[in-house]
């Protein structure tokens, strides 16, 4: 049962400076429940002066930090998973109420990060690097070091969830990190600040910076900020790589999605419906691994009605979340009516829909899916970011393939089939840095990096995993020698 608890009064985000709270100067900004429509709390935005303090105070407390062991910088780490574990259905409770996820999705972001903060656990067994005798006498080493400071820009759709991706591997990595959550869903980052701060992680080494893109942009630009990752919609990560990079530091921006599922006419019934239902409905379809394309091949109605079936028992508020603003549901709305006018077929129709007792006057949208979409619209091709699936029909595996390969993203693809060559066909043609084989949300687990490709991500590298670590750290190569040796050659 989805029983989330709403405030009885505002809740504050303030930022989290040298290890102390205080509300920002700036711009005040009104947090809202999609479950009601009602403000649930407030922050204030950081202003130029805060964010060169909190900076400066990073940059202090970075050094020894740095110099403090890894197994040292772990154990921190293992106090913070407890004290996770510990507060789950207190934090679940706040992501719940100011990102509109049910319950049981919120707490499945938060264990999604606890899995990313036992890789950064165990980076003291993996991550030993390596030494060897290159030449008589001679031996070459990597060490690891952290960047210094390091930035992170977070979306609203998971905010406890996307933080974590980064939070344990470049704080474990050595680095100190400022965070600026979304103003959207500002609350839950008080609940993570305040338990890092209860595991002992020391003054300054985590910032929290509230505000919107001039906060974003004057941590961008401090001299002491050496790398910065972003998660969030295509439009801004491509700004803010371009930003961070043109100032000679390293960016790595992950963006926004269209993801695909081919459904091919020999998947297994039971399991193409909950998965592909289960795919675009989950987080309200407010997830950058959602499917929002289906690309039937062939007769494949049995599948289709199956999920429609599936997708009919979403109640919304009791196992379906809302929207995160109004705004964001008339833009859905009216991407429905579109389509419809373009011709597409409704199948399952969630406008108007009804919400559980005592959410009235939330943002809800119930399961749409529209079939029939031309390849050209809006709706194929526009990421919507809500409860919507367009089903392209296409007359065989090639043009589903070709359809695929021509969106601009490149997140994830996921095939529906019995067949094993089949699916290893489309695991290698599809243009996604994520693929999933009758998995509707092929998010690779732990140690296995996430990432996506094309305007799916800026940057270099994976945000979680072990392609992760050279985003964070330096790779400081040392080669020693302690003795003359007689056949020396050009090393020795
Ligand atoms: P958004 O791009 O609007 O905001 C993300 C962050 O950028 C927020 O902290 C926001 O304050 C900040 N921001 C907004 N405008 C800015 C500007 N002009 N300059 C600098 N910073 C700015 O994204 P959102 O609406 O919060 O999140 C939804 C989007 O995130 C979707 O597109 C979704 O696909 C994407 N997303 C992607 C991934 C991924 O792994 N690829 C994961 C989660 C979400």
């Amino acid at each position: 049962m989805n029983k989330i608890t709403l405030p009885t009064s505002l809740m504050e985000a303030p930022n989290l400076i040298g290890g102390e709270w205080s509300n920002g100067q700036g711009e005040k900004i009104d947090v809202y429940s999609p479950y009601n429509g009602s403000v649930v709390g407030t922050t204030n935005s950081a202003t130029a002066n805060e964010v060169e303090l909190a900076i400066t105070k990073a940059s202090s407390a970075q050094v020894a930090w740095g110099n403090t062991p890894v197994k040292e910088r772990t154990k921190v780490m293992f106090r913070f998973r407890e004290i996770l574990l510990r507060d789950i259905d207190k934090i679940a409770n706040v992501v719940s109420i100011e990102n509109g996820k049910i319950l049981g999705e919120s707490k499945a972001g938060i264990m999604k990060g606890i899995e990313v903060l036992e890789y950064a656990i165990s980076l003291q067994n993996l991550d030993a690097g390596s030494k060897m005798e290159v030449s008589r006498g001679v031996q070459c080493e990597y060490r690891r070091e952290p960047l210094g400071v390091v930035a992170s820009i977070t979306p609203f759709n998971f905010p406890a969830m996307v933080p974590m991706w980064t939070i344990p591997i470049a704080i474990t990595l050595g680095n100190s990190y400022v965070w600026k959550p979304s103003e959207k869903t500002p609350l839950t980052a008080t609940l993570i600040g305040e338990a890092l701060i209860e595991a002992g992680l020391p003054a300054g080494v985590l910032t929290i910076l509230n505000g919107t893109s001039d906060c974003v942009n004057s941590i961008i630009d401090h001299q002491d900020v050496k790398a910065v990752g972003f998660v969030g919609s295509s439009k801004i990560a491509k700004l803010v790589y371009q930003r961070t990079t043109a100032l000679g530091k390293r960016a790595l921006c992950l963006g926004g999605a269209k993801n695909h599922i081919i459904l091919l006419p020999d998947a297994d019934v039971e399991m193409a419906g909950a998965g592909i239902a289960d795919s675009f409905t989950g987080c309200a379809g407010q997830r950058c691994m959602a499917a929002s394309v289906l690309l039937a091949v062939g007769d494949s109605e049995k599948q289709i009605e199956a999920i429609i079936e599936r997708a009919k028992t979403a109640s919304l508020g009791n196992n379906m979340g809302a929207i995160i603003t109004k705004d964001q549901v008339d833009f859905l709305n009216s991407a429905i009516d579109k389509a419809e006018k373009a011709g597409a077929k409704i199948l399952l129709d969630g406008r108007n829909p009804k919400a559980a007792e005592g959410y009235e006057g939330g943002y809800w949208l119930g399961p749409t899916i529209l079939d029939n979409v031309d390849p050209e619209s809006e709706a194929s091709k526009v990421e919507l970011f809500g409860p919507i699936i367009s089903i392209i029909r296409c007359k065989n595996i090639s043009k589903a393939l070709e359809i695929e390969n021509a969106n601009e993203y490149g997140n994830a693809a996921s095939v529906f089939t019995s067949n094993g060559s089949l699916a290893e066909m489309v695991a290698s043609a599809a243009s996604a840095g994520m693929v999933g084989i009758n998995i509707g949300v092929p998010v690779p687990r732990e140690p296995f990096s996430f990432g996506g490709i094309n305007d799916s991500k800026f940057g270099y590298g994976d945000i979680t995993g072990e392609n992760s670590l050279n985003f964070w750290s330096h790779t400081k190569k040392v080669t020693t020698k302690w003795q003359m040796q007689n056949d020396h050659n050009w090393m020795s």
